[in-house]
């Protein structure tokens, strides 16, 4: 392996999620000193947060150690939380009072929950995009099966889901199979008539970025599975046991999981930062954030005025890559070149043997044929050999086993960090 020149141009990336490992492995060749900075250690494979959030995975068959990548890519790791940004003397501050000089930076910290002023759902519902997220409903899921088995409360158990985009759909999907094939075999004294399943959608339909047909397969799917599915319905308040909706009507809650929208949080470090819808950071044609010469945002975190990409893992990786390779270029003294987003379609999953697949070239899949290439993409996608290896295999025993007390992955606690 070639030595990387210690007296090249520093180029920070603060995230180590989609967007900023694509761009370390651009930059893995240039004559660059390459810093990645992330709040955590690891990164986290969020599309199957769902699956450790109903106890099909362990949070670490999702979370990749980001030292693996640096080493392989030539850079260095720095854990860190970014809190400040000197733009003119082109310096990252860290939470621990780290001063990381940078002649070029990407940022790609990725997004967080919108709660949209929701009364009452910052502090009553729970949100899944971290590794802590997941547990945390994990957790609460089984003491909420376990306190039903012991009667500490009666049988009823009421949980919503908020927003129907894929990540409600997936997650509403699983806990309705978890109830239906996993529960009477491992929650045997718990009445799983008693346990409701509702995902609210203020939308027409569910899955919007789809067709028609799929969207309704979607929703049938979920019924199916005995998933109380409300669309066109509003939620103005959401309580420690009560979701209540723009009609008036209070329904009771014992669970809530917000899933409805995602935002890139106001921080001090982007505070002089342009921003646009959802907070995210304005970039122009080349990924370049608007007005900085030496700065990109890449991933869910950015935005381009016109044409706003979908929050998914290809645009990251895609805009990564293309932040890396212009570094290169201005670099070599070449002019930057617009970032074009090549659509390589988009899926999502129900539940076992079921999802949704859509193809640029207009091929359409659903069921089992749709769900298998979901997981395929998803081993391929999943960062490290041993990830994609217990990814297989807990997926596989969690489906094989269910019905008969297994598939139901207990033990770790939150962890301390994302
Ligand atoms: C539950 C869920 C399911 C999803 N399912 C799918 C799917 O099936 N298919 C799909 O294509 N997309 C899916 N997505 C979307 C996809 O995961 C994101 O679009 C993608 O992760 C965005 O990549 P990113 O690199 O921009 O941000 P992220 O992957 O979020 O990475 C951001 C990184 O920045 C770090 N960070 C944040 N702030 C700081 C800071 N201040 N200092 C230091 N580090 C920081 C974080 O720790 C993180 O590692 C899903 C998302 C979620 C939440």
């Amino acid at each position: 392996m070639r030595r990387r020149d210690r007296n090249g141009p520093r180029v920070l990336v603060v995230g180590g999620g989609f967007a900023g490992l694509s761009a370390l492995n651009v930059l893995a060749n240039a004559n660059v000193q390459v810093t990645l900075v992330d709040r955590n250690i690891y990164s986290t494979f969020q599309p199957l947060l769902y699956q450790v959030a109903t106890a099909g995975l362990t949070s670490s068959d999702v979370a990749y150690p980001l030292w693996s990548v640096t080493r392989k890519t030539r850079a260095l790791f720095r854990k860190g939380e970014l809190t400040a940004l000197d733009l003119d003397k082109r310096v990252a501050r860290l939470a621990d009072g780290a001063e990381l000089p940078y002649d070029y930076l990407i940022i790609a910290t990725g997004v967080s929950a919108n709660f949209y002023g929701v009364t009452g759902a910052k502090e009553h519902s729970l949100s899944l995009y971290t590794r802590r997220d997941a547990i945390a409903l994990r957790n609460r899921l089984l003491r909420e099966f376990e306190r039903r088995a012991a009667g500490e409360t009666g049988p009823g158990l009421d949980i919503t889901m908020v927003g129907g985009g894929a990540t409600g759909v997936e997650t509403a999907g699983t806990i309705a199979e978890v109830r239906n094939i996993a529960l009477p075999a491992s929650f045997p004294d718990v009445d799983r008539s008693k346990i409701r399943v509702r995902l609210i959608e203020m939308a027409p339909a569910l899955l919007t970025p789809y067709k028609e047909r799929e969207r309704d397969y979607a929703r049938q799917q979920l019924v199916d599975r005995g998933v109380d599915v409300f669309l066109n319905t509003t939620i103005k308040e959401i309580g420690p046991d009560t979701v209540t909706l723009a009609d008036g009507s209070t329904h009771r809650s014992d669970l809530t999981v917000w899933t409805a929208g995602i935002e890139a949080p106001a921080a001090e470090w982007n505070a002089a930062l342009p921003r646009a819808h959802a907070g995210r950071i304005d970039v122009g044609p080349d990924l370049r954030v608007t007005g900085q010469e030496r700065v990109f945002a890449v991933g869910d975190v950015s935005v381009t005025g016109d044409k706003p990409l979908p929050q998914l893992a290809q645009p990251a990786i895609q805009q990564g890559r293309h932040a890396g390779r212009q570094i290169r270029r201005l670099l070599a003294g070449q002019p930057t070149e617009p970032f074009s987003y090549h659509d390589k379609g988009i899926m999502a999953t129900i539940g076992r043997r079921s999802a949704v697949v859509e193809l640029p070239s207009g091929i359409k899949l659903r069921g089992t044929l749709a769900w298998l290439a979901w997981l395929a993409l998803h081993m391929i996608y999943l960062l490290g050999g041993r990830n994609r290896v217990v990814t297989l295999v807990n997926l596989s025993w969690r489906y094989l086993t269910w019905s008969r007390g297994g598939g139901l992955i207990v033990g770790d606690d939150v962890p301390d960090q994302d």
